[in-house]
């Protein structure tokens, strides 16, 4: 008899259709996670770069195309981060992820941009992020309108699933409000700590966090340091008696290493994205470790 009832339950699994989740393709890791929390067993997400990537600068290839084509949904970071999509998803020729279609969800929107540019923007500029800031994900409160936007794009394309959505959302912006919450407390320990930064990744991070950003590595955006801007940060971080150096994780060393040797700085190597150190491997991951290099930097000040 148990026999015979596991064969049909073995036929049954057989004659079922394939599980129909939605393949989404997102530009990174954090909006991936975002994706799973929000879509749970509903989905199949994959993150174009991976957590260790400098976003600024992906390299396009054809395994990228070749995954747009199937996609039913893809997430970007949105302004002018994650460029390097608009070419992959035109060369994948997939209507559906087209602007403005269902499938097309900009992760960014309605989120509170900083550093907008003011006037016209030209190339002695250098890279300069021509929207206003785009790692407004380092903010982690603007998990919520990335959550709300991943929601919304869902919804669109499987609205009778919309309840079980609305569900792991609010979740997810619970856990959020908790985790906001604790690493608050840890963070006002070190509150006014004044840091530079490589790049300028860092400004909605420091208004959560309460980090005094006195410089950067980069003397423009996208412009390695010449030895003559880290000699005036050497000065300026002396005057002004800054002693850690914030970087993400894919920048050479050299520039904060010579700093850090020069004045008796401490240097942070910060992953900013899920997957962007050993440990790391969720979005919320990248919070508890940057906070905790902060504090362990801090301690030593
Ligand atoms: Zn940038």
């Amino acid at each position: 008899m148990k026999k015979i009832l596991l064969t049909a339950a073995a036929l049954a699994l057989w004659a079922c259709p394939a599980r129909a989740e939605l393949k989404i393709m997102t530009a990174s890791t954090d909006l991936k996670y975002i994706c799973e929390r929000i879509g749970g067993a509903e989905v199949k997400v994959e993150s174009l770069a991976s957590g260790g990537q400098d976003l600024h600068m992906v390299e396009p290839r054809p395994s990228m195309v070749f995954k747009l084509k199937k996609a039913d949904m893809v997430v970007r970071v949105g302004l002018d981060l994650d460029m390097w999509l608009d070419s992959l998803v035109n060369a994948a020729r997939n209507k559906a992820l087209f602007y403005g279609q269902p499938g097309y969800v900009d992760a960014s929107a309605g989120v509170e941009l900083l550093e907008r540019p003011e006037g016209k923007v030209d190339a002695s500029m250098g890279d300069i992020h021509i929207y206003g800031n785009p790692h407004y994900w380092l903010d982690p409160a603007n998990a919520k309108v990335m959550a709300k936007n991943i929601l919304a794009g869902l919804k669109r394309l499987a609205p009778e699933k919309a309840a079980l959505f609305d569900a792991n959302y609010e979740y997810f912006a619970a856990e959020t409000d908790e985790r906001l919450a604790a690493w608050g407390a840890r963070a006002a320990r070190f509150k006014g700590l004044k840091v530079v930064t490589y790049h300028g990744s860092w400004p909605y991070f420091a208004r959560r966090f309460g980090l005094e950003v006195a410089g950067h590595v980069e003397p423009k955006p996208g412009i390695p340091p010449s030895a003559s801007h880290l000699d005036g940060l050497v000065k300026k971080m002396t005057a002004e008696n800054v002693k850690v150096i914030l970087t993400e994780s894919y920048y050479p060393r050299k520039g904060p290493d010579f700093l850090a040797a020069k004045i008796g700085a401490v240097v942070v190597t910060a992953p900013v994205s899920a997957g962007g150190a050993a440990g790391v491997k969720t979005y919320f991951d990248v919070f508890d470790r940057v906070i905790a290099g902060l504090e362990a930097a801090a301690g030593k000040k």
